[in-house]
């Protein structure tokens, strides 16, 4: 197995919420690695939780932040500048729509739960990399994000979720080219459905990890280490030439008909 060396590198990594997180996937790799990471979390109630999730760890940095208020973003920022003094990677690993709007018929999102939904999975995105660039310059820093295939093809009851994660794919495209000349990379990982606490808010959750199981080329789910070894392979070096794509981790479910 290719190891890699990250010993002089640090991470930000938003989205752990408990030990099935995916961002927790991301953040294991990268610690194997060597990388020290910073963790936020959302709402002191998370913190114990995540706190003793990342107990092994390399002296982590544990910060409160809500991605919708911009005061907590830039304390965040702020808390890692001084911590770290530099930024080599940022994972976008957050995701919220309010319970109703992906129950009721798509038809039927309200208004406020369409800014939420798009304000809190896709926004968030744009003040985290305008906050992570001065961190990153000079270091190849490379940022990358959770998608889900509901951003190309409509699937049901992903209703609003899957509008939000079509705008947080063009986001990391169009931030890719925004980044680029800075030397720093966004992608995104589309990965296929994985039992969260997220996850379990899409009603017929389970029924969806059938149907992959059923159908997709590898027949069967992915897992949270694979979504994590993916990441690290886009956040480090080896793919040093690779920016503003969507990487597939999903069984190759996205490359089939039927
Ligand atoms: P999760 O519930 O473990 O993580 C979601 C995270 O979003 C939580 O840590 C939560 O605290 C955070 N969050 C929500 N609103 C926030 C806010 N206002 N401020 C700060 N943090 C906030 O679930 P997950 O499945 O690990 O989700 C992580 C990402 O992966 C999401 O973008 C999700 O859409 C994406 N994704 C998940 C799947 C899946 O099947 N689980 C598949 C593809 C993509």
């Amino acid at each position: 197995m290719y190891t890699l060396d990250l010993s002089d590198k640090t991470g930000l990594i938003f989205g752990v919420a408990n030990k099935r997180s995916i961002a927790m996937g991301i953040a294991e790799q990268l610690h194997r690695a060597g990388a020290r990471l910073a963790f936020t979390y959302q709402g002191e109630r998370f913190r114990p939780q995540v706190e003793s999730l990342v107990r092994h760890m390399n002296d982590p940095l544990l910060l409160e932040c809500d991605v919708t208020r911009d005061e907590d973003l830039e304390r965040t920022f702020a808390a890692v500048k001084d911590e770290f003094g530099s930024l080599d990677y940022l994972v976008h690993s957050v995701a919220f729509a309010p319970r109703a709007d992906l129950e009721n018929p798509y038809r039927d999102t309200s208004r406020s739960g369409f800014r939420i939904a798009l304000e809190v999975s896709a926004y968030s995105l744009l003040p985290m990399a305008r906050l992570a660039a001065p961190l990153m310059e000079g270091r190849n820093g490379s940022i990358v994000a959770l998608s889900y295939l509901g951003a190309e093809r409509a699937i049901p009851s992903y209703n609003v979720m899957g509008t939000a994660k079509a705008a947080l794919e063009q986001a990391v495209k169009q931030l890719a080219l925004d980044l680029g000349p800075l030397g720093i990379r966004v992608n995104a990982i589309s990965a296929g459905p994985i039992s969260t606490l997220s996850a379990r808010g899409i009603s017929g959750f389970s029924g969806i990890l059938k149907v992959y199981e059923e159908r997709a080329p590898l027949r069967r789910n992915i897992t949270q280490e694979e979504v994590g070894s993916a990441a690290l392979f886009l956040l480090s070096e080896m793919a040093s030439g690779v920016t503003g794509t969507v990487l597939h981790v999903d069984a190759g479910f996205h490359s089939t008909a039927f």
